[in-house]
């Protein structure tokens, strides 16, 4: 798959397979044509799944220092085609180019990461009577489906590819059908560097076909899914009859809470930071904002104030696809109905040159309350919606009256309550005086309707692992 490639065609068992049918890319910072993709079926799930079933007991078999070197020459080729590769995901997102070279380099990161971790978890030896050896060893599972969304396309398969091969398992992948030309890549790349054909293949095409194709093949052994919670939910249902082990990472409401003591200048700018990243199509945005009454309305100033600054087609992509676009249209014209204010945007956004793009303003909303739309339901857009309290208590009651838990904020000086807050916020991940620490050593995942199982730290490899434990009776000699 170069970007020379008229259409994009899957890769599976170490080389390009065409499919028959495909579809028109579109981009979106300018409305006009993009790369068009290929649309596969199950017949090439099947392929695919065969593949990496074939090539599972073979790397199981590898010495886990060179599966470990494989993945560190993964990263190395990310690094060293960091802007070619940030040139393509900048092409199908729309996406500054600096935010698709970071985010390529957080991919490197994830093989770097788990390429000096193949060795870990390590199993156990029980000590149970003299006659028996009892041990315990962490085996993959074999083929694992991964299926990830359009809003970090590279860097969601490389969280989620990294680990599982690590721990030993080979692997199909199916990226969002707008965004697949960086994960296309990347199994290129590894398979350039060594990775034996069928450890990671790719299958292009639709959700409903072939993602459900993934989900129902009996020879795949574990799903990682990225994406919605209604298609979490559906391949919940299917995994339900197969008793099939699943990683769910859904969306997210996260809240930031804001008290009056904190370092308001740098709480305002990092709240700003937590909801315009990415356009705000981050599942760990922080889309709810919890002001202390006290300071709500010079907080709220700074904010705007802050968000003035992030202009959409300079430091702000588009929406990476149509339908998101409009989905955000109608958050803003619900919003307003519900009775909420914009103090900055609420509109989509022209950026001259560029009339055609996904562009939309960042926006904030003040009086807002928890139970409106704007404040329950993921927007996945620049959107933020500010709602005060009075005490710590209910701060945390609203931050947790959420269908959702992925992460949280808060920004205060008093050391006792900055603990108390953090350990009581339902979520996988808590950020105390600053937004987001993304690094790949913190386990990262869901409560409620954000999901389950974890990405990212040790804990992904437990996730990508299953433990099994082997008694061995030992005849006793004569003491
Ligand atoms: P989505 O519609 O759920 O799609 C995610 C992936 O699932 C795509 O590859 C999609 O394929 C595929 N898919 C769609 N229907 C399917 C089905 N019936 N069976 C199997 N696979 C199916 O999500 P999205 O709209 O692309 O992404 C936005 C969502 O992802 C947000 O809710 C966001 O919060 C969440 N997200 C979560 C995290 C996290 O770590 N928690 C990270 C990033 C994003 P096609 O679209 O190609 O058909
Ligand atoms: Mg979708």
């Amino acid at each position: 798959m170069s970007e020379n490639d008229a259409v994009l065609t899957h890769w599976i068992d170490g080389k390009t397979v065409a499919a028959a049918i495909s579809r028109p890319g579109e981009n979106p910072a300018t409305g006009g044509a993009g790369v068009e993709t290929g649309l596969g079926s199950a017949a090439d799930v099947d392929l695919a799944v065969r593949a990496a079933a074939a090539a599972a007991p073979g790397w199981r078999r590898y010495a886990s220092m060179e599966r470990g070197r494989l993945l560190s020459a993964v990263a190395d080729r990310l690094r060293a085609d960091v802007d070619r590769l940030a040139e393509l995901e900048s092409a199908d997102t729309g996406k500054p180019l600096e935010l698709s070279a970071a985010e390529i380099r957080g991919s490197a990161d994830y093989f770097e990461f788990y390429a000096g971790l193949v060795n870990l978890p390590t199993g156990d030896v029980l000590d149970i009577q003299p006659d028996l050896h009892v041990y315990t060893r962490r085996e993959p599972f074999g083929v694992i489906g991964v299926i990830t969304p359009w809003n970090l396309p590279i860097n969601q398969a490389a969280r989620a590819c990294a680990p599982a091969l690590a721990a030993g398992n080979t692997i199909v992948a199916k990226p969002a059908e707008s965004t697949s030309r960086t994960t296309l890549e990347l199994a290129r790349i590894a398979t350039e560097v060594g990775l034996p054909d069928g450890v990671l293949n790719v299958v292009l095409g639709r959700g409903s076909e072939v993602g459900t194709a993934i989900v129902e093949h009996p020879l795949v052994r574990k799903v990682a899914f990225t994406g919605s919670v209604r298609v979490g939910q559906e391949i919940g249902r299917i995994a339900a009859d197969r008793v099939l082990p699943l990683t769910l990472e859904l969306g997210g409401k996260s809240a930031n809470i804001v008290f009056a003591d904190a370092d308001l200048e740098f709480a305002a700018s990092e709240a700003v930071r937590a909801f315009v990243t990415n356009a705000g199509q981050v599942c760990s945005s922080g889309t709810r904002l919890l002001v202390e009454r006290s300071v709500h309305d010079t907080f709220v100033e700074a904010v705007a104030r802050v968000a003035a600054a992030v202009r959409p087609g300079e430091n702000l992509g588009p929406m990476i696809t149509r339908d998101q676009y409009e989905t955000v249209q109608r958050y803003f014209k619900v919003a307003v109905e519900e009775g909420a204010t914009p103090v900055i945007g609420g509109h989509v956004a022209t950026v001259p040159g560029r009339e055609g793009g996904f562009y939309v303003e960042p926006t904030v909303y003040t009086g807002v309350t928890n139970d409106m739309t704007v404040a329950r339901e993921e927007v996945f857009g620049p959107v933020l919606a500010v709602i005060p309290f009075d005490t710590e208590d209910e701060a945390v009651a609203i931050a947790n009256d959420s269908d959702f838990g992925l992460v949280g904020g808060v920004f205060t000086a008093d050391i006792s309550r900055a603990f108390r807050v953090a350990e009581s916020i339902e979520a996988g991940q808590v950020y105390v005086n600053s937004w987001s620490t993304q690094s790949v050593q913190m386990p990262f995942g869901g409560h409620k309707l954000s999901g389950y199982g974890r990405e990212k730290g040790i804990e992904a490899l437990l996730h990508y692992s299953h433990v099994k434990s082997i008694s061995v009776r030992l005849a006793l000699g004569r003491v």
